[in-house]
């Protein structure tokens, strides 16, 4: 995985300088510094924003070497990045002698005005993505804008850099921007509008709906045709789409697979009510069906065969990757050993509190459950408050240091455990973590 990802790497920077290396080995520049730098982070910005698309696609490939979180930040930072040497494009090309009016003119060409408008937006679609619960853009709201902006954008810097100057004036050029801007909007087609409908085509049925603590509840999904469900690990996610009729939103969600990848027959997610499309999801019934894509992530104990000593520290609804990893231990005889630690507000918040009990009974894995509540009832006798060093260190048992941590939950409570661990003195590369939001 670590080599395919270096691959990628490799693949990514070497097409990010493609164009620029192709112009510098066609022709001898005799233009000044400043305008030949920004004539080329031009060319590399191009690359970016077409490779963004690529990011962006879930493309089984590029995403399973990192990971669905780390692919989009990435998205992210290079948006970020694209931007900026877009923004320092014009001015070089005025410094290096194209002349002040291309950055305050009005009598310019018009697709000199489709570069300034693909700026614009790209300005605006980046500020919206880093400031949009700030803004309080609802999350549909964005996810269409964003849609909208991103092929937007790609094609009026197609038209800009086609006509602009003479870069493409060689035939190679021309081929190569073709080509590129040619695959990058049949990703964007693929991704938007040809596999939604695949996957609508190939339906799951929800099989089961059960209840499992206040404003909870696990949803059973088994292939419509009656084949296996796709392989996966314990701990990954998947996107559902909903199609409930009765007038309930149909809208694209993530969600852990909370069953283990043992049982080929279903797959389960364990839903809490969160927000708009969440509080609807107690009225999901059996019959309905849904479109389910994944796996995605790289939150597993499977990655990591020789680890067997680990603490799993969940917060409220985190605990579904958890439970999906104990599951599986369970199902497959493992011999790790395990302690958990769970935080919940109350006593009706603990989820799966029985079968974790029995999987604790049964011994394999060899888990050890601790239950932490921050409102506990008179009669509790487990422990109050938060997950937080003391209680790590009390639970976490001998040789804290050299143990694996997976840690998941809401982002402040993540980041809370992340402090403590390195109070503890654990190292990076011994804490795993998954938080429930790709936004923070
Ligand atoms: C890797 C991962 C695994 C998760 N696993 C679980 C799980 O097992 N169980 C569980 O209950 N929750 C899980 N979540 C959280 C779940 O995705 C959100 O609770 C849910 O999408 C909120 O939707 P809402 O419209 O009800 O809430 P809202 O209040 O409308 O949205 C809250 C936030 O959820 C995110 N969000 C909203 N709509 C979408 C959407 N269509 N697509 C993507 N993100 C959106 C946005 O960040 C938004 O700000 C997981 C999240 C991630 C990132």
């Amino acid at each position: 995985m670590q080599k395919k990802g270096t691959i990628l790497l490799i693949l990514y920077c070497l097409i990010a300088l493609l164009p620029s290396g192709v112009a510098y080995l066609s022709w001898v520049s005799t233009k000044s510094f400043m305008y030949e730098l920004g004539r080329n982070i031009a060319f590399v910005a191009l690359m970016i924003i077409a490779l963004q698309f690529f990011l962006a696609s879930r493309l089984h490939e590029i995403e399973s070497p990192f990971g669905f979180d780390v692919v989009i930040r990435f998205h992210r930072y290079m948006g970020i990045f694209a931007t900026v040497l877009l923004l320092c494009h014009p001015l070089l090309l005025a410094v290096g002698g194209h002349g002040w009016h291309l950055i305050y003119g009005l009598q310019l060409p018009w697709f000199i005005w489709f570069g300034k408008v693909a700026l614009l937006l790209l300005v605006v679609n980046i500020l919206l993505s880093l400031y949009q619960t700030t803004l309080s853009v609802k999350f549909e709201r964005w996810r269409l804008i964003h849609d909208i902006l991103g092929p937007t954008i790609l094609i009026l810097i197609f038209f800009h850099s086609w006509f602009a100057g003479n870069d493409l004036r060689l035939d190679i050029m021309k081929i190569l921007w073709i080509i590129i801007f040619g695959f990058t909007l049949a990703v964007y087609m693929f991704h938007r509008f040809i596999r939604p409908k695949l996957l609508k085509n190939n339906p799951y049925r929800v099989s089961d709906v059960k209840t499992e603590a206040d404003d909870v509840w696990t949803i059973k999904l088994k292939p419509a045709d009656g084949s296996s469900v796709f392989n996966y690990a314990p701990g990954q996610f998947q996107f559902i789409t909903f199609y409930r009729d009765r007038q309930l939103p149909v809208e694209e969600h993530h969600w852990t697979i909370s069953s283990s990848p043992a049982q080929k027959n279903y797959i389960s997610s364990t839903i809490k009510a969160l927000g708009d499309f969440t509080s609807t999801i107690g009225q999901t019934r059996v019959g309905d069906t849904a479109s389910v894509q994944g796996p995605f992530g790289r939150f597993s104990y499977l990655y990591h065969p020789e680890e067997k000593n680990l603490v799993f520290l969940a917060g409220g609804i985190g605990i579904t990757p958890l439970m999906s990893m104990l599951r599986h231990m369970r199902d497959t005889k493992s011999n790790h050993m395990v302690v958990l630690i769970y935080g919940n507000e109350d006593e009706h918040q603990i989820i799966f509190r029985e079968e974790l009990s029995q999987i604790e009974t049964e011994g394999y894995p060899k888990l050890n459950v601790f239950h932490v509540l921050h409102k506990p009832p008179a009669k509790w006798t487990g422990e109050t408050g938060y997950i937080d060093k003391e209680k790590i260190q009390k639970f976490g048992g001998e040789k804290l240091h050299e143990k694996i941590f997976y840690v998941c939950g809401p982002p402040p409570m993540v980041g809370s455990i992340i402090k403590s661990l390195k109070q503890l003195g654990v190292p990076d590369r011994q804490i795993r973590m998954e938080v429930f939001s790709f936004l923070d």
